[in-house]
């Protein structure tokens, strides 16, 4: 008989008919199979690619804190542990929470701006070229939510300070690449960076503890400063 595990507890699913509520995008629908810890996918977000779970998710949660929901779309099955899909992350779920707080909605065009902006940052760049596209996604957030852009005073000046604090946080963790690591610094950084000048309030997912510690190759355990031992 298959097996079947939940992808955001591991646990091994259970043959149950029910109506349910998908843990992705809050769909509400007749389903098969459950997750004991009530995890639930529904079929659109089960077969979603990464652009549309990332899309999917900010669209439909009134979630206010930007890690939740990137360790949450960094589970669905379409994720890999490294990969450009990171890149378009960043951005998407630092919108979506501030919009959050400040009580407006995100829409799918201002999804598809973050992504325009991410598209042309290829894999590898942290070491090819020095700039993490996860980090980038930190200083693109701040781009859009100031309106900058080459012509502006202080604005170019803090986007450009989020990516190099971002960048710096990581390279000063040291190692080789991993992009749940990346993700965490970009989205930290960028609370950090813009607290005060939004009038964010503080992250309850702070000090960050990775979800993913040791379960990916090359995890670095206890030289990042994410990582938990379980
Ligand atoms: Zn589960
Ligand atoms: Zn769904």
């Amino acid at each position: 008989m298959a097996t079947y595990t939940c992808p955001i507890c591991g646990q091994e699913l259970i043959e149950k008919t029910g109506t349910y509520t998908c843990s992705f995008c809050g769909a509400i629908e007749q389903g098969e199979w459950i997750c004991p810890n009530g995890h639930y996918q529904c079929e659109e977000c089960r077969l979603a690619t990464q652009d549309e779970i990332i899309e999917r998710v900010c669209l439909n949660t009134d979630c206010t804190d930007p890690v939740d929901m990137a360790n949450l779309i960094m589970k669905h099955p379409s994720f890999n542990d490294f990969g450009v899909e990171h890149h378009f992350l960043v951005t998407p779920v630092i919108l979506t929470a501030v919009f959050n707080l400040k009580h407006r909605k995100i829409e799918s065009k201002d999804i598809r701006r973050c992504f325009k902006r991410a598209e042309n940052i290829p894999y590898g760049t942290c070491g090819s070229r020095g700039d993490c596209g996860a980090c980038v996604g930190s200083g693109t957030a701040v781009s859009i939510l100031l309106k900058a852009n080459y012509m502006s005073d202080r604005e170019r000046s803090l986007v450009m300070l989020t990516t190099a604090k971002a960048l710096l946080k990581i390279s000063e963790m040291g190692g080789a690449r991993c992009c749940k690591q990346s993700v965490y610094a970009a989205i930290e950084t960028f609370w950090q960076e813009l607290k005060d000048i939004l009038e964010l309030p503080t992250l309850k997912s702070v000090p960050i503890k990775c979800e993913f510690s040791g379960m990916v190759e090359e995890c670095k355990k206890e030289r990042c400063s994410y990582f938990v031992k379980k």
